[in-house]
């Protein structure tokens, strides 16, 4: 498929799943075995549409795996897929294992330009198969590392030294902030400006509000390239007349192995700047802390969090007097709380990202790149403008939200850079193997398979620092899981498993193949994976996953999936419930591009009573109650969601299954005997039964006489008695069983502290 074709059609994909996930969705929060009590023929079209669904997903089983190794299960009866989840889990896995593989080739994909803009880009490499991948060969570009003043050394596993050589604004002199100290159980030097970011408070006028000052037009503004310490120094005699400025960075992470910043984009009420911050110079850049640690000076930045790190580790700025638009539109409950969101809604600009993910070391810069760059931080004061005013309409003399924006800002400024330090023995660190392997079926690796994935997960990570590139450009993460399955002995076999290789693994083959053999041989007396796998953590870290309690940055996740948008979240019932239950059976039937069958949907509809007049439960109000979430959280893969793999318990007979026995089913044994078939339907029946009366003496509980001749009061019972507070609190959801599933989501950025959250890890 030709990239151009890549976003309609991905964005079909998405309507469709998008679709029909709310449809089940829909379906799930009814109980339809209650309904079934109800209606003879809503009965007997649930299960004729439930046969369907059968078929249908069988077939789409078979034709998934079709020509692999994998067996897909077949499904005939409801309970068939419980029994055989484990099989279309599987199933499921390797098409996204397909999925993955294929993302990771074409990571760094850039929307096709237009042919004026193509000319522009040398980013992107025309191959054969993927016509706009990020080189991972040798770079066309000359390493602007290798020019520096101080050059990147990748060995160096100390604590991080602040660059800082004087400090500006300073009510702690440099010396004493640059005392190592043990902080989290290992010596560091602290943050060197800790004091001042958590004693800072914003400029008053933050607290006022007053109408938002137009920005100049786009053209009209003078915008400057900044490429000498001279023009550095012009800017910033202007920037100190500023009274707030926006900041922006653009950073470069495939051919460096800590990362680069790129460029440095600044904003004033009149002028935009855009410097190259990949001069050797870079680190004299500093003196723009006259500024960056003014607490007078409002700094207005977007998603900080990765700006924060990167300002400290390749330039030694620290920021005092941030606001964070990012969390400003959390406080205030927006919908989406990127740049993008923001842009469109204050300014009415469609940001076009297409350079986002560019090879930002090129120079000159393209002008297309320039403007680009320009464009995320010229609009940021006006939208501060409007997000401030805002947040001080929202707020209440009790809760101000200026002051959460600020606590929030702080706590963003107050981050750490710490090297990364590869941990072969324990695998931890974001991006080390234990995180790779947890978020990974890695379940079925052998011993040996096991110490194969360490060696070679090590071995790239070596090459990677030696050569000061990105891991990928070593080789690609599902290549770890590829090579660890197959464990070449052989030259032959390492060359076609690792096909196509990238120059840096070709040239060194025979070593990584003795990585290979040697961890082969020790591997079959170490342990296995599955000895040391974390232990299920259940629902937590799926779908409510605590947004506080997650170990990783949780600045790279998307707010909402990008794949699902918000569709997971538990949504009320948009109609009443008799209706959406009956409805969504008709717009699944729709939906899907099967002949017509005899269906009795529309007559069991018929049948129900639906309340024309009730209201949909109005969607509870975007709460002032801020989110922690930060921004412009990259990638989310469905695999995120999942839950480590369940291992079986051996045959401890739950009630369910003693329900299940063919005595207790069949009855008396002068009954005929039942097929499996049978046994099943009349265990389910049970269930129902049970369940209806459970229902009734619920209600009866409530000491409300359950009648079915008011069954619309009851099957709108949802969307119009209050939910009980259980209820309110752990809404259903209907994707539990997913995330029961044995292999989970994968999640594998690295996000060492520095190394900028490439999201192709
Ligand atoms: P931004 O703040 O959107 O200008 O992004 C700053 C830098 O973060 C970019 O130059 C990229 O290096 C990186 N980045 C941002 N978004 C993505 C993304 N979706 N995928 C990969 N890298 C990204
Ligand atoms: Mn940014
Ligand atoms: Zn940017």
């Amino acid at each position: 498929m030709d990239s151009a074709e890549l976003a309609p059609f991905h964005d079909q994909v998405t309507a469709a799943l998008v679709q029909v996930s709310r449809t089940v969705g829909q379906l799930a929060s009814e109980d339809l075995g209650f309904h079934r009590t109800s209606s003879a023929d809503f009965t007997e079209s649930l299960d004729d549409q439930s046969d369907r669904i059968l078929t249908l997903t069988t077939a789409l089983l078979k034709a998934a795996t079709a020509g692999t190794e994998v067996a897909a299960p077949t499904l005939d009866t409801e309970d068939s897929i419980e029994d055989n989840w484990r099989g279309v889990v599987d199933v499921i896995d390797s098409l996204l294992e397909k999925a993955d593989a294929c993302l990771d080739e074409f990571t760094g994909v850039i929307k096709k330009l237009s042919p004026s803009q193509e000319e522009q880009a040398p980013v992107v490499r025309k191959t054969s198969r993927f016509p706009t991948t990020f080189d991972y060969g040798p770079s066309k570009i000359p390493k602007p590392q290798l020019l520096f003043d101080r050059k990147p050394d990748n060995s160096d596993l100390g604590p991080f030294h602040p660059l800082l050589k004087t400090k500006p604004h300073a009510s702690i002199p440099l010396e004493k902030s640059l005392k190592q100290r043990q902080i989290d159980g290992a010596t560091a030097y602290p943050h060197p400006y800790e004091t001042e970011i958590r004693n800072a408070q914003y400029p008053k006028p933050v607290y006022k509000t007053s109408p938002a000052i137009d920005y100049l037009s786009f053209e009209g503004t003078t915008a400057t390239f900044v490429d000498t310490l001279e023009g550095v120094k012009e800017m910033l005699e202007e920037l100190k007349q500023a009274k707030e400025i926006a900041i922006d960075l653009e950073h470069h992470d495939v051919h460096s192995y800590h990362g680069l910043v790129s460029l440095m984009q600044i904003s004033t009420r009149n002028k935009d700047w855009v410097v190259d911050t990949l001069k050797p110079w870079r680190e004299e850049l500093q003196i723009l802390n006259e500024v960056f640690a003014d607490p007078k000076i409002l700094k207005v930045l977007h998603g900080s969090t990765m700006d924060i790190i990167w300002l400290q580790r390749d330039l030694g700025l620290y920021v005092v007097g941030m606001f964070d638009t990012f969390h400003a539109a959390s406080a205030l409950g927006y919908p989406k709380r990127s740049l993008k969101y923001l842009l469109k809604k204050f300014v009415d600009f469609e940001a076009d990202k297409r350079y986002q993910m560019a090879d930002w070391r090129v120079r000159p810069l393209p002008s297309g790149m320039f403007d680009y760059a320009r464009s995320d931080t010229h609009y940021l004061l006006f939208i501060y403008d409007s997000l401030r005013n805002a947040l001080i309409a929202a707020s209440t003399p009790e809760e101000s939200l200026i002051d959460y924006v600020q606590e929030r800002s702080k706590n963003e400024a107050l981050q750490r850079y710490e090297r990364p330090v590869y941990d072969a023995e324990k695998g931890q660190g974001a991006g080390g193997w234990y995180d790779l392997l947890s978020r990974n079926p890695g379940g079925a690796l052998s011993k040996e398979q096991f110490a194969v994935f360490k060696a070679i997960h090590q071995w790239r990570d070596e090459v990677a620092r030696a050569e000061d590139e990105g891991w990928q450009c070593v080789f690609p993460k599902h290549m770890l899981f590829k090579l660890a399955q197959v464990m070449p002995l052989d030259m032959g076999t390492l060359l076609r498993t690792l096909s196509p290789m990238t120059p840096l693994t070709k040239s060194r083959a025979s070593d990584l193949l003795a990585t290979i053999k040697e961890a082969h041989a020790a591997g079959a007396t170490g342990p296995e994976w599955r000895d040391i796998a974390p232990p299920p953590k259940g629902l937590r870290t799926a779908l409510a996953v605590d947004m506080e309690d997650v170990d990783f940055p949780i600045a790279e996740r998307y707010e909402t999936s990008q794949f699902w948008g918000d569709i997971l979240q538990v949504q009320e019932p948009s109609a009443p419930a008799s209706y959406s239950a009956v409805a969504s059976l008709e717009a699944l039937r729709l939906s899907l591009p099967l002949p017509p069958m005899p269906t009795t949907v529309s007559q069991a509809r018929e049948k129900l009573v639906v309340s024309a007049n009730a209201q949909p439960t109005p969607a509870p109000q975007a709460a002032p109650e801020p989110a922690p979430v930060p921004e412009e959280p990259k990638y989310f893969t469905v695999k995120d969601l999942g839950a480590p793999r369940k291992r079986k318990v051996a045959a401890v007979a739950t009630p369910d299954e003693e329900l299940s026995t063919p005595d207790s089913l069949a009855g008396p044994s002068d009954e005929p005997e039942l097929t499996e078939k049978q046994r099943k339907k009349l265990r389910k029946e049970k269930k129902k039964t049970q369940k209806a009366a459970q229902a009734a003496s619920q209600s009866e509980a409530d000491s409300t006489p359950f009648d079915y001749n008011t069954a619309d009061s009851i099957l709108n019972v949802a969307s119009t008695a209050a939910p009980s507070v259980q209820q309110r609190k752990k809404p259903f959801n209907p994707y539990a069983k997913a995330l029961e599933a044995p292999s989970g989501a994968r999640k594998q950025k690295r996000n060492d502290a520095g190394k900028s959250l490439t999201f192709r890890k």
